[in-house]
Order: C-alpha cells, then structure tokens, then sequence
C-alpha cells in the first residue's frame, strides 16, 4: 500500500478500482492544415467565426444543462466561459494570426488558447490561475467545432460503459469544467486529479454534484488499473489498500451515509440546550439557489448571505433590478425571520472578472471589504439601492465586511440615507426598515468594540479573518494551518471582549464563520454568552446536534 495527500475538495469517502483519463487537446503539430495561402485567409477566418458561433450556442446548451442540474450559482461558469469566448482581444489576437500570420483557424485557436491559458496559469492570484481551465475549455469548444464529427484528442469523451464498467474513481493530470459537469456520480465514485485546487471549477462542481474529489495529487501514479481509496475529508489517497484498510473506509463510508441519514431527524427539532437555553441557528448561504438546502434543515434565518458570490459568476456587474430580485428571493422564501446579507466582500481570494483590480503585494490585508466598497461608490450605492427596494419583504440585516473604524459605519449610513432618498425621489418603493452590523473580524473592530456597538444593531463575528489576523497565519496557507484555528486562546480572548462590547451596549451578537460549526467550540461560544450561530446549510443539522447535547448550567463556571 501506498499513500498519497492532495487537497480535500469535495467531502465524502470513495473505494475502487482507479480510470486514467486522458482527456488530452490535440498537440499543436498534429493538425493536417496549418497555413493558408493570402487568397484563402478570409474564408479561413470565415471559417473561424462560424466555429465560434457553433461553440456559443454549444456552450449555451451546457449552461442550460448545468442549471438543471447544479443550479444557477454554479451554471455562472458556463457564463463565463461564452463571456471569454466573446473576449474582444481574444477575437483581435486570432484575427492577426489568420489574416496576418497566414495560420489556420485551428493553429490560430490552439496558438491563442495557450497564450491566454499560460497567461492564468502564470498569475499569483489562485482563483485566477483557475481560470485557465476555462480558457482551455473555450479552445476546446472551438477546435471541436472546426473539426466537425471527427472526434478531438484521444479521450475527450468519457469511455462508455461497455468500456469502463461502472463504478470507479476517476483520475486525471485536471479535467474542464464541461467534462466534471458530464461525470455521472452513479459511475464516477470520486474524483482524482493530479492539478487543480479549492477554487478550480472542477473542484467546485464536483462538490456541487456530490462526487467526493481530491486534488493537487502531483506524484499520484498514472495508469490507472489498481484499487484505491480516496478520503475527501482529509485529501489522503491510499494506492492498493490491503484488506483492513478496505474494510476500515467501508465502515466510515457507512457511518458517514448513516450520519447524513440520522441528521435528519433534527431537521424539524428546536435548537435548545439541554438546560432549555434556546439558540438561534441560522445559515450562510451565497446565492438564492443555495435556499434549497436551507429550506430542508429549518434555519432561524440566514446569518450570512455572502453577496460576492452574486457578482463573481457572472460575466458582468449585476444591475440594481437583478441584485434587487436576488435579496428579496431570500427575503420572502424566510418569511419574516432574519436575513442579514453582507455588502460585497471581494479583494484578496475573491474576485470579480469584470472590475479590473490593481495587483497588491499583499490583498488580504489590502483595498478589500469595506474598502473596496468605499474606493468603489457607483458599485456600493448600486447595492444599497438593491438592498432597500428588497427590505419591504422580510426582516433585512445590513452587513459591513472588514471594519476597523467608527467612520466607516458612519459613512455607509450616510450612504444608505442618500440612496433612500434618491429611491424616494424616483418614487421607487423601498423601505428603511433594516438593521445595519459590522463583521467583527479584525483585531481593530474587537478593540473598538465598545465604540462600534454604539453605532450598530449587531456585531457578526467572523471567526475566519479574525484568527489569520490575531494568529499573524495566512488562512489560505496550509503550511500555517495548525495556527490559523479559532479554538486557540489568543482568539478566545478577542471574542469574549467583542461578545461582552455586545452584551455591554445591548446589541445581539453572531458567531458566522467556520468556528460556529465546530463542535469543539460550540461549549466555549455558549458560554461566553454566544446564543446566536450561522453555519454552512450541509453543518445546520448537526451543529443542531451538538446544541442539544450542551447543558449550560454544567459548564457556568468556565465562562
Ligand atoms: C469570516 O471571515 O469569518 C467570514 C465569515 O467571512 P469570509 O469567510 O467570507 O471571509
Ligand atoms: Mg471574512
């Protein structure tokens, strides 16, 4: 046996026998046409566009079935690979190849293709690097196009099941976001892929079909033909388990299908400690789509509607009406109960394709959050608009990201009054019945604690930024891992004094990051007097769990 670590994507354990899949493009030097006599260039480029026109309408055709079957949120992908499709340089870079290098449309395509994916590949930022398996896609698309129903590349469809008897687990060096979306999680077990990352579309739609999937497996054999496990809680592969080991995974893949099968008796249960101290359980969520889980594990609200989302998977800004539409979807299917979404949070790890960015040295501690926004004020005033027309329909909660000052609470009022105002003027209906709260996630908004609480309704507490800052341990470096966890006392402390600015100015406080859904950390949050949580929709349940076994009046005499 043989083990390997990669990066857990996708959660769930999968056993069988490994595929190799080689879904290679075609080498640049295996197309049989490559130049084209001047005479010929026009047709050739006439050729070109009408490819291009054939991959616009197949990618659409994706799009559709993607949203069938992963919903809008992830869909976006395919949005945004018709959106580099149309990329007006991209179009200038292949034309010059046709009409002025004489190359062919395939030549050209491949050339173009390479030029824009080395591009990604090369860039510091990782959602970025991302990107360059959708450019490889966009190239594909168009290639297939021009090759009409000759097959492209050996292996660019999944072998049939005639073939490859189902079920096994699938291995390749990466695979296109349009080849994830065609995996059958009935035949496909798990996912392996020697590149990729978190933020890879691959990686996200596999997550979003189910199929548990480990990545960056860089020494991971090729081959394929051997039995393996894969952990898609850890990132741990095991090559040629023996027959403990086998037996070992069988049981967890068990328990962890029974687990998700037991966890569903709490979904209609009250959140309350044993003592009878009611909690209130609530839901981060990133898109109105995500409402669906929401729905099925009976949240007290939703703690976190992390906006950026709305804007990161789409080709361009969504439109005052679009945003508007998307708050109050949420707004209504909660029925009243709260709904605090968060202005913009991009910068650092997130960004948005169609706002161009200036690289810093440093983003994480740079123009993001509530900066960005302020640096940005036609965007911001275009969410506080979309904000307010949505507030008629439900208990609206305004939330700041990345505060470290008084001023910057101050000035979002100010412009949330404008915009009201703006709204009246037009006669556009709105209201200004809404709360406004900070993130509590820099070691700044915990010191001004007690000032911050004078100006705001709640205090939401991002356990995430806040440990990477008070830890000095970069949340998105493995390497600092061990560090950059809340449940160390450093954290603890700066939460006790953000809870108790809370308490001492009467406002409630949330805990909203991933400290709220661990369970070593549940005692601690309750009892420094923590009563309001936000967790992922897939942890509600079983944090909900973990509540109900709690009994305060044990543990008063920790806080
Ligand atoms: C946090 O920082 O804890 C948080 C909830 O925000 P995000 O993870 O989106 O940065
Ligand atoms: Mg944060």
């Amino acid at each position: 046996m043989k083990k390997y670590r990669g990066i857990a994507v996708s959660e769930g354990y999968a056993l069988g026998p490994v595929r190799e899949w080689l879904p290679n493009l075609p080498e640049a030097g295996t197309f049989t046409h490559t130049q084209s006599p001047e005479k010929d260039r026009p047709r050739e480029w006439a050729r070109f566009l009408q490819a291009r026109v054939g991959a616009c309408s197949h990618m659409t055709e994706l799009y559709q079935q993607a949203l069938a079957r992963v919903g809008e949120h992830y869909a976006g992908i395919f949005k945004i690979q018709l959106a580099l499709l149309q990329d007006e340089e991209l179009l200038l870079r292949v034309r010059r190849k046709i009409m002025e290098e004489g190359l062919s449309a395939e030549v050209a395509m491949q050339a173009v293709g390479e030029e824009y994916g080395n591009l990604f590949d090369a860039m510091d930022d990782e959602y970025m690097r991302a990107r360059g398996a959708d450019i490889r896609d966009v190239q594909r698309q168009v290639l297939q196009q021009l090759a009409g129903d000759t097959p492209l590349g050996d292996g660019a469809a999944l072998p049939s099941e005639e073939d490859w008897p189902a079920p096994y687990l699938l291995a390749a060096d990466d695979i296109l976001p349009s080849q994830t979306l065609a995996l059958d999680p009935g035949q496909v077990l798990g996912l392996i892929l020697r590149q990729g990352s978190q933020m890879s579309h691959a990686a996200i739609l596999a997550r979003s079909l189910g199929i548990p999937a480990v990545t960056g497996v860089r020494d991971f054999p090729r081959g394929g033909g051997f039995f393996a496990i894969l952990n898609g809680f850890s990132g741990e592969l095991l090559r040629d388990p023996g027959e403990e080991e086998k037996w070992e995974y069988t049981r967890m893949r068990q328990e962890f299908e029974a687990r998700r099968q037991a966890l569903k008796t709490y979904s209609g249960v009250q959140t309350i400690t044993m003592d009878g101290t009611p909690v209130e359980l609530m839901a981060n969520i990133g898109h109105p789509d995500d409402m669906t889980s929401v729905r099925d594990c009976g949240a007290d609200g939703i703690g976190l509607f992390r906006s950026e989302y709305l804007f990161m998977y789409c080709e361009q800004m969504p439109s005052e009406e679009e945003q508007a539409a998307a708050y109050g979807a949420v707004l209504q299917q909660m029925q009243g109960k709260k709904v605090i979404i968060r202005l913009l949070d991009v910068g650092a790890d997130k960004q948005i394709p169609y706002v161009k960015m200036d690289r810093e040295e440093n983003p994480v501690m740079g123009r993001r959050g509530i900066r960005f926004c302020l640096e940005h004020r036609d965007i911001l005033m275009t969410q506080l608009r979309a904000l307010l027309r949505a507030a008629p329909l439900g208990q609206l909660g305004i939330l700041i990201p990345m505060v470290v000052s008084v001023e910057e609470v101050r000035t979002v009022r100010r412009l949330l009054r404008q915009a009201a105002c703006t709204l009246e003027e037009e006669g556009i209906a709105h209201s200004t019945q809404y709360e406004i709260g900070v993130m509590i996630e820099t070691p700044a908004s915990v010191m001004m604690g007690d000032e911050l609480a004078q100006e705001v309704d709640f205090f939401s507490i991002g356990t995430n930024d806040l440990t990477q800052f008070v830890m000095a341990a970069d949340r998105g470096n493995p390497k600092v891992g061990a560090l950059c966890s809340a449940n160390q006392e450093p954290v603890r402390r700066m939460l006790r004094m953000a809870v108790d600015s809370a308490r001492r100015a009467g406002i409630w406080a949330d805990v909203c990051g991933e400290a709220a859904a661990d369970p070593q950390m549940t005692e601690f949050l309750l009892s420094i007097g923590v009563r309001t949580l936000s967790v992922a929709p897939a942890s509600l349940l079983s944090m909900r769990q973990t509540i109900r076994q709690q009994d305060l009046t044990k543990k008063s005499g920790e806080s």
